[in-house]
């Protein structure tokens, strides 16, 4: 792709949209459009309409999403479903109105049935029920997905899809009562460490397995996917490995350098059992993610200190 194209990043303060912008920078991109929040509400749709008519990106990231933990999207459930589909709707029928011939949408992994065989392969979406924790999020992930593919079929526009797994990394969100799991341990751990305790409290069972992407090898993989001119369809992105919580915890508390006892607590949900995704899809064509999971974290933990610590 043509380092002056037109890219806007939907979302560029957010995790993902802070490291697109850091990716497309470093590969020389010299066109980046954002707007903030206050600039651009993506949630009226005639404001987001005329901001894409006047701009007329070559390309759209869709990184503008409300996101959040198991706790987060399991009693913010409204505004989980309802401001997804709003933004949706709004960007991807407003880029086809606008005549925006190319689009990346990002999703998540929560779109596949909760007990689906492991790991995920892209082909078993919708092929039986959903993880009631985070249902509300995931059909409108599900929504979003459909959104570009419909759109591809009647109008002959070339959006395609990406779905993360668990990603963590740069500009996270340390927000205990919302954050996912990975840093809301990075920050319990430093704390615990600060206060001199000898546990860490830890919720549920420690049993669920999960899959932690780096969220810079995100960018890459979707930049990837932009520059080899994909046109359609899905691909999964994550490591191809995933680790207990329990096993999470202890990884962690080794970087943040905490070394007391792990406590499990029962009252909170475990969500999902697994939900390890299978990456061959875009193992074929070329892509692979880089960064190891401790590597990843020791990045974050930095991330961490020197956006909070002290
Ligand atoms: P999920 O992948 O959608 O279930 O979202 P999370 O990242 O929030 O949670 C993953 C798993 O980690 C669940 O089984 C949680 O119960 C567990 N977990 C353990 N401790 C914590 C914590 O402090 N915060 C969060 N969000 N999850 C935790």
């Amino acid at each position: 792709m043509d380092r002056a194209a037109r890219v806007y990043i939907a979302g560029h303060n957010g995790m993902v949209g802070s490291a697109l912008v850091r990716r497309l920078q470093q590969a020389g991109y010299t066109n980046i459009l954002t707007r903030t929040r206050a600039e651009l509400e993506l949630l009226d749709q005639a404001a987001t309409h005329a901001f894409l008519a006047q701009e007329k990106p070559d390309f759209i990231f869709m990184a503008a999403a409300i996101v959040g933990g198991i706790h987060a999207n399991n009693t913010l459930r409204a505004d989980f479903i309802y401001q997804n589909l709003m933004v949706e709707a709004n960007l991807i029928h407003g880029a086809w109105l606008a005549g925006v011939q190319r689009l990346c949408f990002l999703g998540s992994s929560c779109i596949y049935p909760r007990d689906c065989p492991q790991p995920i392969k892209e082909d078993y979406l919708l092929t039986g029920p959903l993880e009631p924790t985070n249902e509300p999020y995931a059909i409108a992930k599900i929504a979003g997905i459909k959104l570009c593919e419909s759109c591809n079929r009647q109008h002959g526009t070339k959006y395609f899809s990406v779905m993360p797994t668990n990603l963590y990394g740069a500009n996270d969100s340390y927000d205990l009562a919302s954050s996912h799991v990975l840093p809301a341990l990075i920050r319990k751990a430093h704390e615990a460490k600060q206060r001199g305790d000898n546990e860490l409290a830890v919720w549920g069972s420690g049993k669920p397995m999960r899959e932690f992407l780096f969220v810079d090898d995100l960018a890459d993989a979707c930049v990837f996917l932009m520059e080899k001119g994909i046109t359609d369809g899905f691909y999964n992105v994550g490591t191809g490995k995933d680790v207990t919580i329990r096993e999470l915890a202890e990884i962690v508390m080794s970087v943040v350098g905490f070394a007391g006892r792990i406590v499990f607590d029962a009252t909170k949900p475990d969500g999902t059992p697994r939900k390890l995704l299978d990456v061959s899809r875009l193992r074929e064509i070329g892509w692979q993610a880089r960064t190891p999971l401790r590597e990843g974290i020791a990045l974050a933990y930095r991330d961490f200190m020197a956006r909070h610590g002290g």
